[in-house]
């Protein structure tokens, strides 16, 4: 599992850093979290694929987080996609989609499915989630958690043969947690399985666009990497209450509350010149605080 920071800044650019987007690498697939104009070159620079990108996620449709859409689905159908697109944001996402490609003239060579985005579990597979909550922000803008599913014990094998249970189905019903019958006898997962060897799926939270605050706390709760928005410095604290977005020295506060492994910094305002300041005041709340740059790569081990 890698997380790819493609972008940093917010609202604008600058020479340093480009506009702020995710991307989670997992399993062969790529997630995409927020596409700004730039992401395209982003993606080719930390050579993440944009071909195996299947769920695109849209925070919000300020200009700052949605404008490289058109570009990245144009560079998709020139390259002969055909496999279905995910994309999600907020309500009105299929219409701005057909909008932006009207606009840019060209044909789609695959199917998006665009959906709305709602509160709770957006996306479920066997071996992870995404859940989507809602943030406080100028307009409709959600955070989001990738989940990897948590693994409860490793199936003991050796255990199973030498209880008579032939090997196949009756073998992932078991791993599955599930009672079975054989010849008579019913057998439960206790018999075979060895939950010393449990551990904890991943879990990564994504917060973009916020005034920090408590109401998303249970969500992003004990991940392991927090990635959040940190516009501002503590001075510029009105500012941050007045356009709702977060200030370091309140991220840091909500990092150390919601017993995050890890925090990263992004969505810097452009005008911040001295970027440790940023790291150094989520420091005095979060020891475990870093601002990210434009291509840092974290790989994230299973835990
Ligand atoms: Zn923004
Ligand atoms: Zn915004």
């Amino acid at each position: 599992m890698k997380l790819v920071f493609l972008g940093t800044s917010g609202s604008t650019p600058t020479k340093e850093r480009g506009l702020t987007s995710v991307a989670l690498q997992f399993d062969g697939n790529v997630f995409l979290f927020d596409c700004p104009e730039g992401t395209q070159r982003q993606m080719m620079k930390s050579k993440t694929s944009y071909m195996k990108i299947n769920h695109v996620f849209i925070s919000h449709f300020h200009a700052d987080h949605f404008l490289g859409l058109p570009g990245l689905l144009a560079t998709m159908a020139i390259h002969g996609r055909t496999n279905d697109l995910n994309i999600f944001g907020p309500k009105g996402i299929e219409k701005k989609i057909k909008d932006l490609i009207k606009l840019s003239e060209f044909k789609l060579s695959f199917e998006i499915k665009a959906q709305e985005i709602k509160k709770g579990i957006i996306v479920k597979e066997n071996n992870y989630s995404i859940t989507a909550f809602p943030l406080k922000h100028e307009i409709e803008c959600h955070g989001f958690v990738f989940k990897e599913k948590d693994k409860e014990g490793e199936f003991n094998r050796a255990k199973a043969e030498a209880l008579k249970i032939p090997a196949g189905p009756l073998y992932s019903k078991l791993a599955e947690g599930k009672k079975i019958k054989f010849e008579g006898k019913t057998f439960s997962p206790e018999q075979v399985m060895d939950y010393s060897k449990a551990r904890k799926g991943r879990k990564i939270s994504i917060v973009f666009d916020t005034l920090a605050n408590n109401s998303y706390l249970k969500q992003i709760e004990e991940s392991d990497i927090l990635v959040h928005e940190s516009s501002f410095l503590e001075e510029k604290k009105a500012r941050a209450l007045e356009t709702l977005h977060s200030y370091a020295k309140q991220v840091g506060a909500l990092a150390e509350k919601a017993k995050v492994k890890k925090l990263y910094l992004i969505h810097l305002s452009p005008r911040i010149k001295e970027i440790e300041r940023i790291e150094n005041e989520a420091r005095m709340e979060f020891a475990e605080s870093f601002v990210a740059k434009d291509l840092d790569s974290i790989e994230i081990m299973q835990n």
